[in-house]
């Protein structure tokens, strides 16, 4: 990496930001609400059994992902949150219900919650004039949710949603329609996103900037740019 964080905006004309961990967080945590379904079908499960189970599961169902061709479309994300519900929920009384119910959750924005910096880097970025572009391997669930969401909906987002490209992040199909929306070449660009491989390195083969927002401070990955939270990249824009 030899690019120093300072000059992170240089060239940059517009800015594109990851959604699910970046901006927006889950809020009861997932945890909880897979717990509560489970709990309304009877079934009592240990809140840190179902975290883990998730965390695992999720992650799982990505490796397998990204060894295939990253092809993806509504059916395809529908039947990848089947298959995760069914393994952090098994052996449900009713699982169908508990996979609708929890489907219907995560597609409403009173399921969610900004993270602190968002609402004040967005003011700030848009200040700037540059257009803003939410790009995200979430369903398009996500419009509504963002649609409800004051801090974000009052920006009028453009979005970019795998399941509506066709293509999931990192695959640079998927960041070809990210300058596609913006109008951009790809050098152009500014990727934010909380995931080191599909935010960052997947921009970065693109062609566009890639900052990692760590936002744990775990701070162990040496191969990629990294912020801990948006107002220190706002602020080296001096906006
Ligand atoms: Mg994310």
């Amino acid at each position: 990496m030899t690019m120093r964080i300072d000059a992170v905006w240089d060239g940059i004309e517009a800015i594109v930001l990851d959604a699910v961990g970046t901006l927006i967080e889950p809020f009861p945590a997932v945890a909880d609400v897979y717990a509560a379904a489970a709990r309304r079908q009877g079934v009592e499960l240990d809140r840190e059994l179902v975290r883990n189970r998730f965390v695992q599961s999720f992650r799982d169902d990505e490796f397998e992902e990204n060894l295939e061709a990253l092809v993806t479309d509504e059916p395809t994300e529908l039947s990848r949150w089947k298959r995760i519900v069914t393994s952090v929920l098994p052996n449900l009384p009713e699982p169908d219900r508990a996979f609708e119910e929890l489907w219907d959750h995560f597609g409403r924005p009173d399921s969610w919650r900004c993270f602190a910096d968002v609402g004040p880097a967005l003011t700030a970025l848009s200040a700037t004039g540059m257009p803003i572009a939410i790009a995200s391997n979430f369903d398009s669930r996500l419009r509504p949710v963002l649609a409800g969401l004051p801090a974000l909906a009052a920006l009028g987002p453009r979005l970019v949603i795998s399941s509506e490209v066709g293509y999931r992040k990192p695959h640079p199909a998927f960041y070809q329609a990210v300058c596609d929306c913006l109008g951009q070449v790809p050098e152009a660009l500014l990727m934010i996103g909380d995931d080191p491989e599909n935010d960052v390195l997947g921009a970065c083969r693109a062609g566009l900037r890639g900052v990692w927002l760590d936002r744990r401070g775990r701070g162990d990955r040496q191969d990629v740019l990294g912020v801990n939270h948006l107002a220190a990249l706002v602020s080296l824009r001096g906006a």
